[in-house]
């Protein structure tokens, strides 16, 4: 990778990943999103003209028009995701730029994170956890304790039975649990798993909605109201896909009504914020988009971060090509 003069980390990563770029390369650090406007602009005056490659996460800050206009010098950018809706893919294409994700390597600790929100939200572990350390089991023995909902043997909807979406699907199946999913294609070969043909049709049809899709103008807010309303109050909704995939202020009034059962949430429309009404309702365990949070993970993933700017460099196919 020497062959790249200049590479541009724009967001604090994995520290494997910091240090072998930094030894492999010219390494320049942004912190893109603490830095206000005027100081983002004095930088990419400054840097911009030299960068060649850019490392940044795919989520909604990866890297817009505006930003790849103001590289022209740049080759590659290799997302640390397998997500890549926050990179302008149209106009990497126009000017050439090739794009990478690390798909595969994160999608077995993503579907153990969907089924652990969904069984922590249905058991209420969260509240469970905080019985004991205040105090109250002690005190107030078990009686006032609330019973809670099984989770095994319900009937799960997963939108997108992708990677992370069927290894959802395989875990779910061990609990008893039926599956169906929605997506654009029907998927061959998978006659244990139905298929809907409408995301509303999945909701009315499933007691745990597992949102596991990539985002793109069609999946954005397929969690509408009227899918939200066909879930019910003994619904639950997992959201491990992106926080735009879901009409958040519908699911907040939602599940502060209680027309939403329960909620399970590693991803929000405007990350860090979360809204403040979540954080007071004891139906909804939150997580801070740390799905493929694991060492063993972050390191595959840093890896193959690696591996595609070295067969860049080195003008071999790229290991996980995008564009
Ligand atoms: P994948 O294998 O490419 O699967 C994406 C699935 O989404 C496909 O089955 C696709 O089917 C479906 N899909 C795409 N557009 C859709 C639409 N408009 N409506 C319904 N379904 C649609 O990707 P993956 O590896 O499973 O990852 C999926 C997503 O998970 C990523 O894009 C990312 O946003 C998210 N993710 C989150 C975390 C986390 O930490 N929470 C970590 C990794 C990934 P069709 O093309 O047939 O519609």
């Amino acid at each position: 990778m020497h062959g790249i003069l200049c590479m541009l980390l724009l967001h604090p990563m994995d520290a494997y990943l910091e240090q072998e770029l930094g030894r492999r390369c010219r390494l320049l650090r942004f912190c893109w999103e603490d830095s206000p406007q005027d100081l983002r602009d004095d930088f990419l005056r400054t840097h911009g003209p030299s960068v060649r490659a850019l490392v940044t996460v795919g989520a909604s800050s990866g890297a817009d028009a505006a930003l790849i206009d103001a590289l022209p010098r740049l080759e590659i950018i290799a997302c640390y995701s397998v997500g890549f809706d926050g990179v302008d893919l149209a106009r990497c294409r126009d000017r050439g730029v090739r794009v990478t994700n690390t798909p595969g390597v994160l999608t077995d600790d993503v579907a153990d994170h969907a089924v652990g929100l969904a069984i922590a939200a249905l058991r209420r572990i969260p509240l469970a956890d905080s019985y004991v350390r205040a105090g109250q089991w002690k005190a107030d023995g078990l009686g006032k304790y609330p019973l809670t909902t099984r989770f095994s043997d319900k009937r799960v909807g997963i939108i997108g039975l992708g990677r992370i979406g069927l290894a959802v699907a395989k875990r779910v199946e061990a609990f008893g649990c039926l599956v169906s999913y929605y997506q654009r294609r029907k998927l061959q070969g998978y006659p244990n798993y139905t298929y809907s043909p409408a995301a509303a049709e999945l909701a009315a049809n499933s007691d745990i909605r597992v949102v596991a899709c990539s985002l793109n103008e069609q999946s954005r807010r397929i969690v509408s109201r009227e899918v939200i309303e066909a879930l019910g109050p003994s619904g639950v909704l997992v959201n491990v896909g992106r926080g735009a995939h879901v009409d958040e202020p519908e699911l907040v009034a939602a599940l502060a009504e209680g027309r939403l059962g329960a909620a399970g949430l590693d991803v929000f429309e405007d990350e860090p914020d979360v809204p403040e009404v979540l954080m007071a309702l004891g139906n909804v365990v939150l997580a801070p988009h740390m799905g493929s949070g694991t060492r063993e993970t972050r390191r595959a993933m840093a890896e193959l971060v690696l591996g595609n700017l070295e067969a860049h460099v080195l003008r071999k196919p790229l290991l996980t090509p995008v564009a």
